[in-house]
């Protein structure tokens, strides 16, 4: 799984007019999915299931 920074940069993700983040290709805001068992959320896209994780 890329991290959402990886995303920004390889134009799969953007920022929406409130400054969250979005699927590029789908143009959906991403979900937020949080794994106590992880130190990282995942962010998800609930059109195309495309996952990203956001650390810190
Ligand atoms: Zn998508």
């Amino acid at each position: 799984m890329k991290t959402t920074r990886k995303g920004m940069r390889e134009g799969e993700l953007e920022k929406d007019t409130y400054d969250r983040l979005a699927c590029s290709e789908c143009g959906e805001t991403l979900k937020t999915r949080n794994d106590p068992d992880e130190v990282f959320s995942v962010r998800t896209c609930p059109e195309c299931g495309a996952e990203w994780k956001e650390i810190g």
